[in-house]
């Protein structure tokens, strides 16, 4: 007979998922009610309520997609691309290449703006770009690139953007919650994000949120979204404002249980305090690594404060040090990934996981694996 799975314990210091609070987990395990039910509905308005504040904007059209920050990344190009359309996409880590293949996939036509991994978007080079492709409607980039540790700068991106006509998309998948994202006061039209990192849920739901340029980029479609299940059209009918909640597909309630209780957390502590302890924690782990010789690559004003990599000792092997981190720690940290595998360690401090225990036990068994 097969047992129930029991995982075993650990301290999750990657790239996401990162720590779940008992209490987000506890609001996990309630009863499973209808997703019509007017008691579901009255909290399905309190997580749009809390996500609007969390993502700084007032966009009438802001949800939870039913599946994992792909999904949102999807949500945003399958409605604001059509076939034909020409999207500026900044690459310089692993997600904004995924960015590209979605323009592909949606029948748009890219035009990359490649920038260095480890370097944030170059605003420069996206002003040329798009000077020397006018009529393009849509730009879209990673603020926080989860791959490289760097955040580039979305209110710069933005203005550009704006300044020549086009919509922006951007991923915020690794910065919420984490470090500031002003949907409203950028001017962002599209953005998305995820549950496992800095709002430290369980993955597997996508906030996103829409301005109303963006809806009305998306009414005026010649082609109907060719996703059923992620069409905005529909979604909007049971999400969006007035909606009568009639039935799309079944929401996934236990982990929207989840979703609200760690936005609830979230309230408690305030958004801006989320954002400080999250530098606070950064700062202590950057002294406590350079003091064991260790170098953060990235330049010190472009770091993200939740994801740090860290450079790999020409002497130290990269892939042994995780295992002895798992395997007598009990922690977990990311590899490098592209042009950075091998070259890199990602360590995570994202949101619950984002403490001065956490970075002491790091310190201490990085400190124990590498003497
Ligand atoms: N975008 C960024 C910047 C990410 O870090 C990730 C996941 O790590 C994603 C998108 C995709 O999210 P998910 O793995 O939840 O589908």
């Amino acid at each position: 007979m097969t047992k129930s799975f029991h995982p075993p314990k650990r301290l999750l210091m990657g790239p996401g998922p990162s720590e779940v609070d008992p209490r987000v987990l506890a609001a996990m395990s309630r009863p499973t009610i209808g997703h019509l039910d007017p008691a579901f509905v009255g909290m399905m308005d309190e997580i749009k309520a809390m996500l609007q504040n969390t993502l700084r904007t007032r966009n009438a059209l802001t949800l939870p997609v039913s599946a994992p920050g792909s999904a949102g990344m999807e949500t945003c190009f399958v409605n604001l691309v059509e076939p034909g359309d020409r999207v500026i996409v900044c690459v310089n880590g692993v997600f904004g290449g995924r960015m590209k293949e979605n323009i592909v996939r949606s029948g748009g036509e890219p035009i990359v703006v490649e920038d260095t991994w480890g370097k944030p978007v170059d605003p420069d080079k996206l002003e040329d770009a798009l000077k020397a492709n006018p009529g393009v409607r849509l730009v879209a980039f990673v603020q926080a690139e989860t791959s490289t540790g760097v955040e580039s700068d979305t209110r710069t991106l933005v203005e550009i953007a704006h300044r020549h006509g086009s919509l922006v998309i951007v991923d915020t998948v690794t910065a919420l919650g984490g470090t500031p994202v002003l949907t409203d006061e950028w001017g962002i039209d599209a953005v998305y994000a995820g549950t496992q990192k800095c709002l430290s849920c369980p993955p597997g739901l996508a906030p996103v949120s829409f301005s109303e340029a963006a809806l009305e980029r998306i009414r005026e479609r010649r082609h109907p979204v060719q996703s059923w299940f992620l069409d905005l059209n529909l979604v909007m009918g049971y999400w969006g404002e007035g909606a009568k909640r009639s039935y799309h597909h079944t929401a996934p309630i236990n982990a929207l249980y989840g979703l609200h209780e760690a936005l609830v957390m979230l309230e408690e502590e305030g958004l801006e305090n989320a954002w400080a302890r999250h530098r606070r924690h950064h700062e202590a782990l950057r002294a406590g690594l350079e003091a064991m010789r260790l170098e953060l690559p990235v330049a010190p004003t472009e770091r993200l404060p939740q994801l740090n990599a860290v450079a790999v000792p020409g002497d130290v092997d990269e892939a042994a040090t995780r295992r002895m981190l798992l395997e007598h720690h009990g922690i977990e940290i990311g590899a490098g990934l592209g042009p950075l595998a091998g070259k890199v360690w990602r360590i995570g401090l994202m949101g619950q996981t984002a403490n001065a225990r956490n970075v002491r036990e790091l310190l201490a068994a990085m400190e124990h694996t590498l003497a």
